[in-house]
């Protein structure tokens, strides 16, 4: 039970160490930092203490541990990607930005993450600001886009699949892969939004998906009743980042 709420909790805790690495204006601590404050000493030393009752630390902690250098930057350029699908603003980090990364980071901004974002920076610069055009595979677990790379290599994407009763189900690691072999016919009745999304349950009302030139992010976004460019998309420039910076105008200091 430990051992399965505590991935469960920590994958969706990848949403949380991206908003604290990215979209804090003021940042308080890394998202490496607090696994290691709050999980890896405090959690520690708990489970320590529980030693005694036979409770030992969740077999996915070594796992957690090695990813804690990637987890923020892969979810956000994931995001950063599918940003025309998001019901929120991304962006590429200033340069400032970037240098605080780089030393909360230093095992790993600099070689994996620094040279995509500053290519992308420049090619936002350029007006070629990437959007994907489809939408990511879901893990049939935890529902979250399958951008978790594996153990030991941030280069390659982790995948894993099972086939239960005639059909192919897909993981993003080997923790929820387990999750799912324990209780499948929990796991099987999941409601994945992208497969929904592709098997046509969410578009608008008389949406005709044959008809030629049919775009079908346009359609789940009207269907999400999105206002396309001005609730997602690209943070510069759009009517929050405008707020945002004059609300900055009106505070007596920002430091
Ligand atoms: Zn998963």
């Amino acid at each position: 039970w430990i051992d399965k709420w505590c991935w469960r909790g920590v994958r969706l805790l990848s949403i949380v160490a991206m908003m604290m690495d990215y979209m804090l204006p003021k940042r308080v601590m890394s998202w490496k930092e607090a696994w290691e404050i709050y999980f890896e000493e405090n959690g520690g030393a708990l489970f320590k203490d529980l030693a005694r009752y036979g409770i030992k630390m969740p077999a996915c902690a070594e796992q957690i541990r090695q990813e804690k250098d990637h987890l923020s930057h892969q979810v956000w350029a994931t995001f950063y990607n599918y940003g025309g699908a998001t019901d929120f603003h991304t962006w590429m980090p200033t340069e400032d930005e970037m240098q605080w990364l780089s030393q909360k980071y230093p095992d790993s901004f600099d070689k994996y993450y620094r040279p995509r974002f500053e290519f992308w920076r420049e090619q936002q610069e350029k007006g070629n600001r990437f959007y994907n055009k489809t939408l990511p595979m879901l893990c049939q677990t935890c529902q979250i886009p399958m951008l978790f790379t594996e153990p030991g290599d941030p280069t390659k994407i982790c995948y894993r699949e099972r086939s239960y009763k005639g059909n192919k189900y897909h993981f993003c690691s080997d923790h929820c892969q387990h999750i799912f072999d324990n209780e499948p016919e929990k796991y099987v009745q999941a409601w994945l939004p992208v497969h929904q999304i592709y098997q046509g349950n969410c578009f608008p009302e008389g949406a005709d998906p044959t008809a030629p030139g049919f775009d079908p992010l346009a359609a789940v976004l009207a269907y999400y009743r999105l206002n396309v460019g001005h609730d997602n998309g690209e943070f510069e420039g759009s009517e929050d980042h405008r707020n945002f910076e004059a609300w900055r105008g009106m505070a007596k200091s920002n430091d």
